[in-house]
């Protein structure tokens, strides 16, 4: 076999065996495959597509490259949660610690900074010291010491899916169902649980544009994972504008904090609250969403989950006072607000926009391994529906330089319309998929 003949079958539209794919992926991960061979064939895939039954063989592939982890006993109890990626998506610093704290197991393999949207992973990076590339076994430790653990593929989990994710960031593979989905899938086999909740963003600032894209996007993930035997559940959320307002690595720590704390946005809570009922459906640990609701009230408004996350940051080497200080958080040296140039409705933000101008201004990478500024972003004064006054701020730019940060404002300006009449509030929830 070849790798220049299996580019050129799917540039052609052809349709690749279960041992092409096993040859593509495990050349790849051995370095026998150079990114410049897998890059075109990422790029015919995004171009051709790919059958249910490629995309569920490279799911398999991506998930058997390294460590299967074997949770035991624990695996029936836990649940999994993912996010397909969007702008300003901090809810699983908020979700998982408050599933954590309910009782449920979670345990979680993550990702970076993937195109305009930002990665769950950068995001706990931000705090001083948290370390990420955890063994199988530190993984499992953690989890049954913390109840929850949220690691990166290593050398030794899923570690094909790390290159070829590092490796779609910087070459425009990333918005293709099948790519997305047997990346999000593959980590989710190897993270061992058996139940998944998957939240899959449509509009502008997500990969997928349009509800019923998502809604396929959702069916193939779900159709994967019970194929492999686990409980899947789906939600379809709006991505048309940032969720919440902060968008940027620190400044979406600090949100979750707030979050937690039941002082962070509508929109942020309402979709934590949702995605953590069906975390504790899909595991089995209630009886009906009413008691799931109960439970994670509970954890929330006393505090545990809050804790819970603390916690998570301590046993992964960070360091968990900026829980209460949150000072001790990244901060950029140049802050200004954007001033309305009108006044009116916000009628829209466009969220891609905002994730290229948050990660051009460094929360994002240009090329592969390059390291992230914790510190930058943006943080949304007004949504979608609300009335601004002309000169009252839009939002807060955090940037590096005076340079920068007046590059940022002449994009982000473009970036927000705003129009004499009030428009029709996003829905927040699609629908689900289970
Ligand atoms: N999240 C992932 O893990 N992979 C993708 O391809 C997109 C979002």
């Amino acid at each position: 076999m070849r790798a220049v003949e299996l580019i050129q079958k799917k540039r052609d539209g052809g349709e690749l065996t279960t041992a092409e794919i096993e040859y593509l992926i495990g050349g790849y991960g051995a370095g026998e495959i150079p990114d410049y061979q897998m890059a075109a064939w990422l790029m015919a895939v995004c171009w051709r597509g790919m059958t249910f039954r490629e995309t569920t063989d490279l799911t398999l592939a991506l998930a058997r490259s390294g460590e299967m982890i074997d949770l035991g006993e624990v695996a029936a109890r836990a649940a999994d949660k993912h996010s397909t990626g969007g702008v300003g998506d901090k809810t699983t610093l908020v979700v998982a610690p408050l599933v954590a704290a309910a009782g449920v197991p979670v345990p979680k393999l993550s990702g970076r900074a993937l195109g305009f949207t930002g990665g769950t992973l950068d995001k706990l990076e931000a705090i001083p010291g948290f370390r990420s590339d955890l063994s199988p076994a530190e993984f499992r430790e953690n989890l049954a010491r913390v109840g929850l653990v949220i690691a990166s593929q290593s050398a030794d989990l899923a570690p094909a899916e790390g290159k070829l994710y590092a490796l779609r960031d910087v070459t425009a593979t990333v918005a293709s169902i099948p790519l997305i989905a047997s990346s999000v899938m593959s980590k989710k086999l190897a993270g061992g649980a058996e139940a998944i909740v998957l939240d899959v963003k449509a509009g502008r600032g997500a990969f997928v544009k349009t509800p019923e894209e998502a809604r396929q996007l959702a069916e193939t993930m779900v159709e994967i994972g019970r194929g492999a035997g686990r409980r899947v559940a789906a939600i379809v959320s709006d991505m048309s504008q940032p969720l919440g307002l902060a968008v940027g690595n620190a400044l979406e720590v600090r949100e979750a904090v707030e979050t937690l704390r039941g002082r962070g946005p509508a929109d942020v809570s309402e979709l934590c609250r949702a995605l953590g009922v069906a975390m504790l459906m899909t595991a089995g640990a209630v009886a009906d969403a009413a008691e799931a609701g109960r439970r994670l009230d509970a954890v929330w408004q006393s505090g545990r989950g809050l804790a819970k996350l603390a916690e998570l940051v301590a046993a992964q080497g960070g360091d968990a006072r900026f829980v209460e200080r949150p000072e001790l958080l990244p901060r950029a040296p140049a802050v200004a607000d954007l001033p309305a140039p009108r006044e009116g409705y916000v009628v829209a933000i466009d969220a891609e926009e905002v994730g290229l101008v948050v990660a051009g201004l460094g929360a994002g990478r240009q090329r592969k391994g390059d390291p992230v500024d914790p510190a930058v972003g943006v943080v949304l004064r007004a949504k979608v529906g609300r009335w601004v006054e002309a000169g009252e701020a839009l939002l807060t730019i955090h940037a590096r330089s005076a340079e920068a940060l007046a590059t940022a404002a002449e994009r982000l300006r473009r970036a927000i319309a705003i129009g004499p009449e009030a428009p029709e509030e996003p829905r927040l929830i699609h629908g689900v998929a289970s």
